[in-house]
């Protein structure tokens, strides 16, 4: 066999076996060439929510591909997107009243600081800074590489990053140190925003914050005329048990990046969404003040198609009754395991439980990662550890035996792996 030209993402070719070919997706399972069954405890990289290949979305994609391929964003519009729009402005956090569609979790977040940096600079009191959360990852542009964690994800590329003012993520309890400092950096002026996953901070390694802790720093930033940015690109769409992180804290943000579940995962789709001062800071007879952005494939109408079929599912079935559900097996689940040595650091949001395999030196690199993330692959199981952290984050469908096998393989896989055995 010769060998594939393909260039996985986040794939080191070198230490990886041939990899198998997906053939067909189902419900919270992916299906190889032999016939397969492998379970999708991530959701395919957190994109999946109702389950693989849900009917009413797969519908709405073929009668959409039936009218349309891409269509210029610019001079026209369509009513796919219009409607899209019309549905999220509805059930987002209160205020935000404008869509800008893009194509990915980076590009709303590249949007969404463009938008924030567009309105200080159209309103004539220019500020540049940009506060983050340590820990925090919003994607792998430059740009977004500049607002994440530093570490051996972006080593080769620092010398291009931006400098931005990072936020001590809070020890349990200690949310106020958090607080004075983001406090502290707006009294030093030049604050544009402040950018952070709320709720959950997922590649950073599922960390979880409180409630308190995102209304405490929506207050600061207020105080300070400083925005929020709430990157919900992985919490959005009923991850951490509501549709938005920011429900939870009664947070309307002045800008929200949603993308990967808002096609139910099905078709690459973002919006960032703004409320109507930063709109209007850039609605203007000076042309200058227009929002100079655009990718190719913005607004795809095929994949707003898609997401104004997730909007009906979310309105027609019960997806918030199945998200309790799901909340309640996988807290029995992970308690079965509270008194493991192996782990520690239990934890869950909503649908996402996380827990920290007990090894010698933890980090990204750890090498229980790779070696638990082949155990799991033997057993039919795509569970990808963020270092020597173990999470799970099925899609909603998933059954309560599918986590038993989870969690089985959990447990037995941290007998041989942690310590370094
Ligand atoms: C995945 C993710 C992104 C980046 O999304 P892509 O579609 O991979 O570009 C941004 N922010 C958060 C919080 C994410 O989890």
């Amino acid at each position: 066999m010769t060998r594939s030209p393909v260039w996985h993402p986040f794939t080191q070719h070198a230490l990886e076996p041939p990899m198998r070919q997906v053939v067909e997706t189902e419900g919270a399972y992916l299906i190889d060439e032999d016939g397969n069954r492998i379970l999708d405890a991530i959701s395919s990289w957190w994109v999946i929510t109702h389950g693989h290949r849900h009917r009413a979305i797969m519908e709405a994609i073929a009668r959409a591909a039936a009218r349309f391929d891409q269509v210029i964003f610019a001079e026209y519009t369509h009513e796919p997107a219009e409607v899209l729009a019309r549905g999220l402005v509805e059930i987002a956090p209160k205020g935000l009243a404008h869509v800008f569609y893009s194509d990915s979790g980076s590009t709303a977040v590249e949007v969404a600081l463009k938008m924030a940096l567009g309105f200080f600079h159209n309103t004539g009191r220019p500020r540049n800074r940009i506060v983050v959360m340590e820990h925090g990852y919003h994607g792998d542009t430059i740009g977004t590489m500049s607002t994440g964690e530093r570490g051996v994800f972006n080593a080769a590329y620092e010398p291009l990053l931006f400098a931005v003012d990072r936020l001590p993520f809070p020890a349990t309890g200690r949310e106020q140190e958090t607080l004075d400092a983001f406090e502290a950096f707006c009294r030093k002026g030049e604050v544009a925003a402040l950018l952070v996953e709320p709720l959950v901070l997922g590649a950073g390694g599922m960390k979880m914050t409180t409630a308190g802790l995102l209304s405490g720093l929506k207050q600061i930033a207020e105080r300070h005329g400083t925005l929020m940015i709430a990157d919900e690109v992985m919490t959005g769409w009923g991850r951490t048990g509501s549709l938005f992180a920011c429900e939870q804290a009664g947070v309307a943000p002045d800008i929200l990046c949603t993308s990967k579940g808002l096609t139910g995962g099905a078709l690459p789709l973002a919006a960032t969404l703004a409320t109507a001062e930063i709109y209007e800071a850039h609605f203007s007879t000076d042309r200058r003040k227009t929002f100079f952005h655009s990718s190719s494939y913005t607004a795809n109408p095929i994949a707003c198609a898609a997401g104004v079929a997730n909007l009906e599912i979310w309105k027609s079935e019960p997806v918030l009754a199945r998200i309790r559900l799901l909340e309640g097996m996988q807290r029995e689940r992970l308690a079965r395991l509270a008194d493991n040595p192996h782990f520690s650091n239990l934890r869950q949001t909503g649908t996402i439980a996380a827990l920290d395999l007990v090894v010698p030196s933890g980090g990204y690199l750890s090498e229980a990662g790779p070696k638990l993330r082949a155990f799991f692959r033997d057993r039919g199981l795509l569970i990808r550890p963020l270092g020597n952290v173990i999470y799970l984050m099925p899609p909603y469908c998933v059954t309560a035996a599918d986590l038993d096998r989870a969690f089985d393989a959990i447990a037995e896989g941290a007998v041989l792996f942690a310590r370094g055995r």
